[in-house]
């Protein structure tokens, strides 16, 4: 795991700096619960003016979302999302589920989706897209590609902002506080990566070793990894997934192909990761966990509700208003 531990996917980590980022989170969420205006992902994020503003220019710039002109006197637009953003819906549905298992059960919004096919209220399950076993990290390889280079780390630093994590409960909240922090997710990249040490993940990750430890300790905290001993003295310790940790893996695989497919190396994937079941390159898919069909981009009816039950938005079409925009 030598090479391994020097080696970085370009297409992860150009994601997670997009993504990576609670606020920018935050937005993608609001869009999803249907907010199309300034003023409604204002009210949906209750994040500052200036903030949101900066990260929608973010968005717009990294081709997510596009503006849409509904009234020329006075001029007013609205934000429309793009086929980029579209193609996050596996990296939504995966969010979603995991968020559904582990989450925080006091969440100010319940959504209930209903799979159009069989037409019952249903959980999204992610398998291998080949012979449709449910995925376990366990049963996937991971090697690098020929795209594989090595990393600089080239992140503006911006702060965690820990404090954000309580100001307000949405749908994906607990999910968006380790994703949304791009260095907990390049590090959990690594760990799923077979790098358990702490040198091994220095190096992979390239953060500052304050940055590292202070990951390490949170997503220990967090319950999403946990420290085993390997040696006395001095005291050194492997960082291993634990079950809730295991279960974000489809929320990675799913960013990585979103990476893979709009920031593409052109020598080919940077990394390579196949399903030990079948030993078939692994493709992630989602089956609807009532029929296991799979499910398609439109195939799915979300209803947000707040709790209690009064419905927030008119969002029942959201997903088909995607397919078809
Ligand atoms: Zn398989
Ligand atoms: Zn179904």
């Amino acid at each position: 795991m030598a090479a391994a531990a020097t080696q970085q996917s370009r297409s992860i980590w150009r994601a997670l700096d997009l993504l990576g980022d609670w606020a920018t989170l935050l937005i993608l969420e609001s869009y999803w619960l249907g907010a199309r205006r300034f003023g409604h992902i204002e009210r949906l994020t209750g994040l500052p003016k200036t903030v949101l503003s900066s990260r929608l220019k973010i968005l717009l710039g990294a081709e997510l979302l596009r503006q849409r002109e509904y009234s020329c006197r006075p001029p007013r637009s609205e934000y429309r999302g793009t086929r980029k953003l579209m193609d996050l819906f596996p990296a939504a549905l995966a969010m979603y589920q995991w968020e559904e298992r582990w989450g925080r059960k006091d969440s100010k919004f319940v959504i209930t989706l209903k799979h159009r096919a069989c037409g019952d209220s249903m959980a999204p399950i992610a398998v291998c897209g080949r012979c449709r076993e449910e995925l376990d990290p366990r049963a996937c390889a991971w090697k690098a590609g020929p795209g594989a280079e090595f990393m600089q780390s080239g992140y503006a630093r911006r702060r965690r902002r820990r404090a954000e994590t309580t100001v307000r409960s949405g749908l994906l909240d607990t999910c968006f506080q380790v994703i949304g922090d791009r260095w907990s997710g390049l590090v959990l990249h690594s760990v799923f990566s077979g790098m358990n040490r702490y040198d091994e993940l220095l190096s992979a990750t390239h953060a500052a070793s304050n940055i590292l430890s202070d990951r390490l300790k949170w997503l220990c905290q967090s319950k999403i990894l946990c420290r085993q001993a390997y040696q006395r003295a001095p005291a050194r310790y492997a960082y291993r997934l634990t079950a809730r940790g295991r279960d974000l893996y489809p929320i990675l695989v799913a960013l990585l192909a979103w990476g893979n497919r709009w920031y593409p190396v052109a020598q080919g994937a940077p990394i390579q990761l196949s399903h030990q079941s079948c030993n078939q390159p692994l493709e992630l898919a989602f089956v609807c966990s009532a029929c296991r069909q799979p499910l398609e981009l439109g195939a799915i009816d979300a209803t947000i509700t707040t709790a209690p039950a009064a419905k927030l938005t008119g969002d029942a079409n959201h997903f088909r208003q995607l397919h078809n925009s």
